[in-house]
């Protein structure tokens, strides 16, 4: 199981592409679509996140990403 989840927001996002080249497992990427602003927004690509949370540290837009830390309950 993943140790982290992240949801980027489509519509807050400016497709700078900061997070994709920040995240270390490379699990992020630009979408081929574009949001209301005609940016391509980034988006989580569905695995692999370790919810260390330097994409959002990275992020310029307030509320741009969340990340969740997931723990494994025994
Ligand atoms: S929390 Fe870490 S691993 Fe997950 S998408 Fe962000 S930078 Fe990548
Ligand atoms: S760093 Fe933020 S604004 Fe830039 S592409 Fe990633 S989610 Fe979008």
């Amino acid at each position: 199981m993943d140790r982290g989840m992240v949801v980027t927001n489509q519509e807050e996002c400016k497709g700078c592409g900061l997070c994709v080249e920040a995240c270390p497992p490379r699990v992020l990427r630009l979408s081929a679509g574009l949001n209301r602003y005609g940016y391509h927004p980034a988006e989580y690509s569905g695995s692999g996140c370790t919810g260390c949370g330097i994409c959002y540290y990275a992020c310029p837009e307030p509320g741009g990403i969340t990340v969740e830390r997931l723990v494994k309950v025994a």
